[in-house]
């Protein structure tokens, strides 16, 4: 049934199915971004390179981060509800460099959005650091902070939660909200690629249809995997998903000993920045699912106050 249909067509089918409280036509305008992509009819091409093995190549949107995919529409959607429910919105970034430059662009001289955006100096790429830096609408703010991903991101969360920072934009009639993955509307959008992707091989015919396949993720906050994760649980015949990890590969020690030990950690700069995460955030959404709500708690704060968790 999807094989005959498009990116954008699978997109709108599967958001149907969460049944979420947006117009229609919203939704149409907002994966209409994906005609923007480098090739409108097939914004993420599935490359083979040997008879086994292919790319999804998810880099062909305007920041060349993947990061684009959730958040051109994702940016469109929250713009249109702002406007039209007559709000002012503070959106918050924190970006290890690929999720600022993304945000900026999606969220650019957008009417009703406001973006604030730390990101770690010295951490980022020269050129991430320049997409944001060089960023020239008025309504975004791009801050560089003392320190690393996990401070900005914990700055955030930090913010997030604080009771005295809302009511300080309430009463300037602003509401709050976040453009990193702590965002479920960001994992919505990055369930479909894994599901079109399989689409992809059924329709070059180098799978069959029901035939089990293994998806390998480089991973930092663990967004892109959550995707998979849930994209499995709806059916997609993932057998195995992957992890890729650089130096900081504290997901590599939670996954094969089943141990989160951020004590004897320090988050190391490497060359794949985007992956130097040490607080995996999304982390928290995989323990809900296979745990529940009272232990994940337990867990999370544990994290939180004694540096390590043991589910
Ligand atoms: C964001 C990003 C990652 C990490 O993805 P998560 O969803 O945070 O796990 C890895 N590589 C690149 C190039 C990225 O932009």
């Amino acid at each position: 049934m999807l094989l005959k249909k498009s990116y954008k067509e699978i997109t709108l089918d599967i958001l149907k199915r969460f049944n979420i409280d947006i117009e229609e036509e919203i939704m149409q305008k907002a994966v209409s971004l994906y005609d923007t992509f480098d090739d409108a009819n097939d914004p993420t091409p599935l490359k083979q390179i040997e008879d086994d093995l292919f790319v999804n190549e998810l880099y062909h949107g305007p920041t060349r981060a993947f990061k684009d995919m959730a958040l051109q529409p994702f940016g469109y959607i929250l713009s249109h509800l702002a406007q039209k429910l007559n709000e002012e919105y503070l959106i918050l970034a924190a970006t290890s460099g690929d999720t600022g430059p993304a945000t900026l662009d999606t969220f650019a001289n957008k009417p009703n959005i406001k973006v604030a955006c730390l990101y770690p100096d010295g951490g980022t790429s020269d050129v991430q650091r320049l997409q944001m830096t060089t960023q020239k609408s008025d309504n975004v703010k791009v801050i560089g902070i003392h320190g690393n991903f996990d401070d900005a991101q914990s700055a955030l969360k930090t913010l997030l939660a604080s009771p005295t920072f809302k009511e300080a934009l309430e009463k300037k009639g602003i509401k709050l909200s976040a453009a990193n993955s702590v965002n479920f509307g960001r994992i919505i959008f990055q369930i479909i690629y894994h599901i079109y992707a399989y689409v992809a091989m059924l329709k070059q015919g180098k799978i069959k249809n029901g035939e089990p396949f293994y998806t390998i993720i480089p991973s930092g906050n663990f967004g892109n995997a959550l995707g998979a994760y849930y994209a499995k649980k709806m059916g997609l015949p993932i057998e195995k998903i992957l992890i890729a990890s650089n130096i900081n590969n504290i997901l590599t020690d939670l996954i094969t000993t089943g141990v989160y030990d951020l004590r004897h950690r320090h988050l190391l700069q490497t060359t794949s920045p985007a992956m130097d995460i040490l607080i995996s955030s999304n982390v928290e959404r995989v323990l809900f699912d296979k745990l529940g709500a009272t232990r994940t708690k337990e867990l999370m704060d544990s994290l939180k106050e004694k540096k390590h968790l043991y589910p």
